[in-house]
């Protein structure tokens, strides 16, 4: 069966181990604030439109049966996304972000680099979006890898039925596991649904997973403070994770809103450095791995 893959990145060196390929699955369960990929969220390939590439040709306009199609951009709530201006676009600046692959092709991307992988003891990363909302896909995907003795990381929000983590936990050498709080309100508040079912799948999948890393997203307004993050740590003891990541809040996605003409979230800082957040994990007594930085 297809998946729908909307980006593919090769020499990633922050999503595991190693020099990895990331392949990023469209479609995701939650909608937190600050987003770096706001382009995964929705399940289906999906418009982009870069105005500093637009020649102001109108060809776009003449296609669009729905008449979602402008010059300076186009109607979100009017636009199917069925691509008819991006093929009349010559200067590019429409262009769908998303399309739909067999594992197989996706297969023949990732071996392109397996000789750095060996070198460096890195593989193949499956992120998104949420890359186990894709199940089927995902599960054929991780055969085949294993098949060519692929080294796989999957990076995960938590947020699905437990069920899909059992069908693949065999197969994935680590989880890369999203803990953004332990604080059902606020997560709801930030992420658009709660965290109880996460943290769940977390405690379960800790006692069977060859490997989690429990990430952590720093955000301003959120979770960046003392408090916050030791109730995460806290939580990582309890369930037996010995490795927690944090990751400081960057504004490096902010363009990609304005191609998607939605707004992006502005909690009134640029980004915060590593070693402001440093400083904060400094302060949490533990036995276990805190680092700063994927
Ligand atoms: S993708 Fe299709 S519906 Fe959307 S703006 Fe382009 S032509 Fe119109
Ligand atoms: S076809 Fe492309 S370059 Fe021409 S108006 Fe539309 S978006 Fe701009």
């Amino acid at each position: 069966m297809k998946g729908c893959v909307f980006d593919i990145q090769r020499f990633s060196i922050h999503d595991g181990p190693g020099i990895r390929t990331t392949v990023f699955l469209k479609g995701c369960p939650l909608n937190c604030k600050w987003c770096c990929n706001p382009e995964s969220i929705d399940p289906s390939p999906e418009l982009m439109f870069n105005p500093e590439l637009c020649i102001g040709c109108g060809l776009c306009i003449e296609v669009c049966e729905t008449g979602a199609s402008s010059i300076n951009g186009f109607n979100r709530s009017l636009c199917t996304g069925c691509g008819k201006c991006t093929d009349r676009c010559y200067a590019e600046a429409k262009y769908i972000k998303g399309r739909h692959m067999l594992p197989q092709e996706v297969l023949e991307e990732v071996i392109k680099d397996v000789s750095f992988y060996k070198r460096t003891n890195g593989g193949v990363t499956f992120s998104g979006g949420e890359p186990l909302l894709q199940i089927d896909f995902l599960e054929e995907l991780l055969y085949l890898c294993q098949t060519k003795n692929l080294s796989t990381a999957i990076e995960t929000c938590g947020y699905v039925p437990w069920k899909n983590f059992e069908r693949i936990a065999d197969l994935v050498e680590v989880f890369l596991f999203d803990i953004k709080s332990v604080d059902n309100i606020k997560h709801t508040e930030y992420t658009g649904v709660g965290c109880e079912r996460i943290m769940e799948n977390c405690e379960r999948l800790a006692k069977i997973a060859k490997r989690i890393v429990i990430r952590v997203p720093v955000i301003p307004e959120f979770n960046n403070n003392l408090d916050d993050l030791s109730k995460i740590v806290r939580f990582a003891e309890k369930i037996g994770v010995k490795e927690v990541n944090f990751l400081p809040y960057h504004r490096l996605a902010e363009g990609k809103y304005s191609f998607m003409g939605l707004e992006y979230w502005n909690p009134g800082v640029n980004r915060l450095d590593d070693s402001s957040v440093k400083e904060i994990i400094d302060k949490i007594g533990t036995f276990i791995k805190l680092k700063v930085g994927g």
